[in-house]
């Protein structure tokens, strides 16, 4: 269970950037999650009601983006989902080794007020 520290590095992002902005609120927060991350959002959401309580960005709306796994086929140049951990291209079989997206875990917005 990773989601308490995760969770804590992203408030502290969102706290940062709430001060420099002089915000009386935050009232959203964009979330970019990565399949592959292993995360899981509602935890995030449980452990966020904790970290933020008592301040500026205490009961914000979190918005999860997912992303899925994609990988890119070598030979091919196919761009394709990995589920069940299966690297093979649909298109020609080979196994791709490049993971191109899915372990994104980051703040892309906030909205404050
Ligand atoms: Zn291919």
């Amino acid at each position: 269970m990773h989601e308490l520290g995760v969770t804590e590095s992203i408030a502290g992002i969102v706290l940062r950037h709430a001060r420099m902005n002089g915000a009386k609120r935050v009232l959203k927060v964009n979330i970019k999650l990565g399949e592959l991350t292993g995360i899981v959002d509602h935890y995030v959401a449980f452990y966020w009601d904790m970290v933020t309580k008592d301040t500026v960005a205490e009961g914000a709306e979190l918005n999860f983006i997912k992303v899925p796994t994609m990988a890119r086929c070598a030979r091919c140049e196919e761009d394709f989902h990995i589920q069940e951990y299966d690297l093979t291209c649909p298109r020609c079989g080979e196994i791709a080794s490049d993971i191109v997206s899915g372990r994104e875990f980051l703040v892309e917005s906030i909205e404050i007020e």
